[in-house]
């Protein structure tokens, strides 16, 4: 009877943003498997291997089980009551000295919404500062700002839901297939139901072989081919004049900006073939609906904001919002970085979008919690980083993250890091940061609590506790309140449920929120009431968000960082089918079974210059630092270029990709950086 459960606990996956629910199985207090829960409206009986077969890092051997206080170098066991005593000294003592705003926290999209909820909330109302920021950062925060500043809304426009009835998917600068695979399944599900597929991407991902258009991009140029789209749609008529008028401001603006984008003067500058361009175009806007699908590969470049913005033009310059199976659809990369993002966890804004600096909010803030706020914009994290390393900021409080292994040009990071005066950080392991920090907090994972995450469609759903906190860890809220009262400051939550509360009545878009509501499956937001039921997608009949919709006209800009003589080669970097950032990599060891080791993709041509044959260690390196790990010879890459993930501890990819960010939102160019690649 062994594989037999004791219980089932439907609960929402901890990893990608499509957010499937099902049911861990829990015999004597362990958690042994998962199996579908088919009550589930996102995935139904789906999940894919990560979800299938990744959770077996709750009971890994390596978890922390109790605080840790540095001691003349080594990390000793500590009570919970002195490792806060200590925390809640140290930091108080760095704000007298220091200023408000020489402390600053990093909150996790790994975490549950009520643990982010409070993770912004100590650091405005107890440390009394705006400094407070999470990994979106360096993922989707030009989606964000992109979609807010052209819709009103940063977020999905349509539902999962809709993806098996599509009638045309746009996928640019993304693969589901490894990153978001229930999307996939249901992409393909439309495929067999006669949907059109077109496919961007420098790479020839798994569902560029299933498209009727493929245009393999050089990597950096998603601006000019959708301009060039827009020019097409333009000189053929096939942009929907009614839709702009009625609904969008500004459209004679990026008209005059296309002009020049003609096929040819394209496919210079993309690489891709001028007719190839045309066929996308037409497929494109001569459908009844088509839907634009997106990830990192738009948002991580330095120009990420304006990529956003040009795919929210080509929707609106064919009237595809506001209706089903059509929209602007950012696949979210966390499980919860949406809702760390809804939560307040930035420097600019409180839970639902209220910004710092606009008095009514800040009034209703302070006098909900009972404190004078801050209404200075707080740091984003790569300002963070560069103030540590100045030695402006003094100390950090980094829950669920490692960025010094996430982080682009990771050397500089950890130098950030290791210059504070004080580190705690908060997690399920041991990490690269929490080898740097002062005091460790053993976290508990989402088996151990009950909360709430947010999926790429805007779906508010249940994080449900199956088993007790694995040793001494503690949900991350919980540490937060007794650190909050060790400071002085009275919080007094009982259970998630009365933080989801709090920030309900303080947020006007969640208003209708509350455990109850969402028990079943769920509410997407915006959810106004109580009687509200949930929004499956945005702008309905073009009534966007901020009124009317906004045409940005954008032009094409270079990278960061080209290549030249000494570093020829285009490195990107992404995530793989098998790892979950960096959370599962090494820790469960099913997935690690799967794929042990970090590969390089090349192009044949570059290899056979570089006398480099398959599985051949090789280094790659750029001006920052450099990495090693095997070569994997493939035609899927475009020749100069190539591609890596950046999962594993000991091939730490991200001391080479670059500290060059998007000039809106500072996400890190992790898709475009100089190396140059030598058999090790
Ligand atoms: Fe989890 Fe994403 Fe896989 Fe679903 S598709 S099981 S949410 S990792």
């Amino acid at each position: 009877n062994e594989g037999v459960p004791d219980k089932k606990v439907k609960t929402t996956c901890p990893f990608c943003g499509v957010g499937c629910n099902y049911d861990l199985n829990v015999r004597e207090g362990k958690v042994i498997g998962v199996t579908s829960n088919l009550t589930s409206v996102v995935n139904g009986r789906l999940t894919c291997v990560k979800g299938r077969f990744g959770i077996d890092y709750i009971h890994s051997p390596e978890r922390l089980t109790t605080p840790l206080i540095k001691k003349n170098g080594e990390f000793v066991a500590a009570s919970w009551d002195e490792a806060l005593e200590l925390i809640a000294t140290r930091f108080n003592e760095i704000k007298s000295k220091h200023g408000n705003d020489a402390l600053a926290a990093i909150s996790s999209a790994r975490c549950v919404n009520e643990d982010n909820y409070i993770m912004q909330k100590f650091m405005r109302a107890v440390i009394g500062t705006n400094n407070v920021d999470h990994c979106a950062r360096t993922c989707h925060a030009p989606t964000v700002a992109g979609l807010a500043a052209s819709f009103g809304s940063g977020a999905m426009t349509n539902s999962i839901g809709e993806v098996a009835d599509s009638k045309v998917i746009f996928l640019i600068g993304g693969n589901p297939t490894e990153a978001h695979p229930v999307i996939a399944a249901k992409m393909r599900q439309a495929l067999r139901k006669g949907a059109k597929l077109i496919v961007a991407d420098p790479r020839k991902i798994e569902l560029a072989g299933k498209a009727d258009v493929f245009m393999q991009l050089r990597p950096g140029t998603d601006i000019a081919l959708i301009n060039g789209l827009m020019h097409i749609i333009l000189k053929s008529g096939w942009h929907d004049l009614e839709f702009i008028k009625a609904c969008t401001v500004d459209f004679d603006l990026v008209a005059d900006v296309v002009e020049k984008y003609t096929p040819e003067y394209v496919q210079n500058i993309t690489g891709v073939p001028a007719h190839l361009l045309r066929e996308a175009a037409r497929i494109y806007a001569t459908a009844e609906r088509a839907a634009i699908f997106y990830t990192l590969g738009i948002t991580e470049h330095t120009c990420g904001t304006d990529n956003v913005m040009s795919l929210a033009n080509l929707a609106m310059l064919t009237g595809n919002v506001g209706k089903l199976n059509a929209g602007v659809n950012p696949m979210r990369g966390q499980n919860n970085v949406q809702g760390s993002c809804d939560m307040g966890a930035l420097p600019n804004v409180y839970s639902g979008y209220q910004k710092v600096n606009d008095p009514q909010s800040q009034e209703k803030f302070e006098k909900a919690w009972g404190v004078t706020l801050s209404d200075q914009i707080g740091l984003m994290l790569p300002d963070m980083i560069d103030a540590a390393v100045e030695g402006t900021l003094k100390a950090m409080y980094v829950m669920g993250e490692d960025p010094v292994l996430t982080d682009g040009d990771a050397n500089h990071v950890r130098k950030g890091f290791a210059n504070l005066e004080f580190l705690v950080v908060q997690n399920l392991f041991m990490t690269e940061t929490g080898k740097l920090a002062d005091v460790i907090l053993p976290g508990a994972s989402f088996a151990e609590k009950d909360g709430t995450f947010t999926n790429c469609e805007r779906r508010v759903q249940r994080v449900r506790k199956a088993i007790e906190p694995i040793g001494n860890s503690l949900p991350d809220w919980q540490i937060i309140r007794d650190l909050a009262n060790k400071m002085g400051y009275p919080m007094a939550y009982n259970n998630a449920s009365e933080i989801m509360d709090e920030m309900a009545a303080l947020s006007p878009m969640f208003a209708g929120l509350s455990f109850e509501r969402i028990d079943e499956n769920g509410l997407q937001w915006p959810v106004p009431s109580k009687e509200h039921p949930g929004s499956q997608y945005l702008h309905k009949d073009g009534k966007f968000t901020s009124g009317a919709g906004v045409f940005k006209a954008i032009e094409h800009q270079p990278p960061g960082e080209e290549p030249d003589a000494e570093y020829p080669f285009v490195l990107t970097t992404g995530r793989i089918l098998y790892h979950y950032n960096i959370t599962t990599a090494g820790k469960s060891k099913q997935l690690t079974e799967f794929r042990p080791e970090e590969q390089v993709m090349i192009h044949p041509d570059d290899a056979k210059r570089l006398g480099i044959n398959n599985q051949d260690m090789i280094e790659v390196a750029s001006r920052r630092g450099s990495v090693q790990a095997k070569a994997w010879v493939t035609t899927d890459v475009l020749p100069g270029g190539i591609w890596m993930s950046f999962h594993f501890v000991n091939a730490p990819t991200n001391q080479v990709t670059s500290g060059f960010y998007d000039k809106v939102t500072k996400t890190y160019e992790y898709k475009v950086c100089a190396v140059q690649v030598a058999k090790a």
